[in-house]
């Protein structure tokens, strides 16, 4: 899965965020790439974002760094670590769901 954006590693860690539990990277609903932050997108794709709609939680638009598996968005959400490798994710992150996901109450 190639990721794009400013990684430093092969665990989707980027020059924004490189926390030891900084291992996801997201595929946008705008050009369907895997970058690992909204910052990545910003610099490096040449448009807006676009959020993913509710309906569509269940693509697989997660990426985990650790292990490579493809997550869905529920999936994500409804785990502190990787489901799979078990790698504990940054729970950071969910400061930017509504960067990356149309939540309920943030519109
Ligand atoms: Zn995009
Ligand atoms: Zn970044
Ligand atoms: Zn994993």
């Amino acid at each position: 899965m190639h990721v794009y954006g400013s990684v430093v590693d092969n665990e989707t860690r980027c020059t924004h965020y490189h926390t030891e539990k900084d291992i996801i990277a997201i595929k946008f609903a705008c050009c369907n790439r895997y970058y690992p932050c909204y910052k990545c997108h910003e610099e490096h794709a040449q448009h807006p974002i676009k959020r993913w709609p509710k309906e569509q939680f269940d693509t697989f638009a997660i990426l985990c760094g650790a292990c490579q598996t493809e997550l869905t968005i529920h999936q994500y959400m409804d785990s502190s670590q990787c489901p799979h490798c078990h790698a504990p994710f940054n729970d950071r992150c969910e400061l930017h769901y509504p960067i990356y996901f149309e939540m309920e109450g943030t519109e």
